[in-house]
């Protein structure tokens, strides 16, 4: 697992640690945390000390646009179940293979946050849904709720 530490304006250390495992070591003079693991203390990485940061989405409206995809393509699948459109479970099963993943990426520059992308678990890449799953989504496209930004 890799998780980010912060030490200041613009600096970021990226901690690796087992599953479970703190990404800071708590010090004996900060406020024992409520719950959970300590967020501030000695870094894991570096040994400076430093904040447990959690990254953001790099671009909320297109994280909407992915889950209100996710949720239309379902339907129109589960539906295409339903009535025995031929191919449906086939149509299904890619959907599922193609399914979107969260990953957090460093886009390289100094100073920048790292930030949560959706990726395809099957083609990477940048965004969600891939190009396989808009191409499975075209003949659905004059439905209700259909976002002409899925196109493919
Ligand atoms: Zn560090
Ligand atoms: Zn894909």
């Amino acid at each position: 697992m890799t998780g980010f530490v912060q030490h200041g304006p613009g600096e970021f250390c990226a901690v690796m640690t087992r599953e479970g495992e703190p990404l800071v070591e708590y010090e004996w003079w900060d406020p024992a945390p409520e719950s959970g693991p300590p967020t501030i203390g000695r870094c894991r990485n570096c040994g400076h000390r430093g904040v447990v940061y959690e990254p953001l989405p790099a671009d909320p409206a297109r994280d909407e646009l992915a889950e209100r995809f996710a949720g239309w393509m379902g339907g129109m699948l589960d539906w295409d179940v339903k009535v025995r459109e031929e191919h449906a479970d086939l149509h299904k099963e890619l959907f599922d293979l193609h399914a979107p993943v969260g990953v957090v990426v460093l886009d390289g520059k100094p100073g920048a946050a790292p930030v949560k992308v959706r990726q395809c678990r099957e083609c990477g890449g940048d965004g969600w849904p891939c190009r396989t799953l808009r191409i499975l989504a075209k003949p659905h496209r004059w439905a209700p709720g259909w976002d002409e930004r899925w196109s493919a």
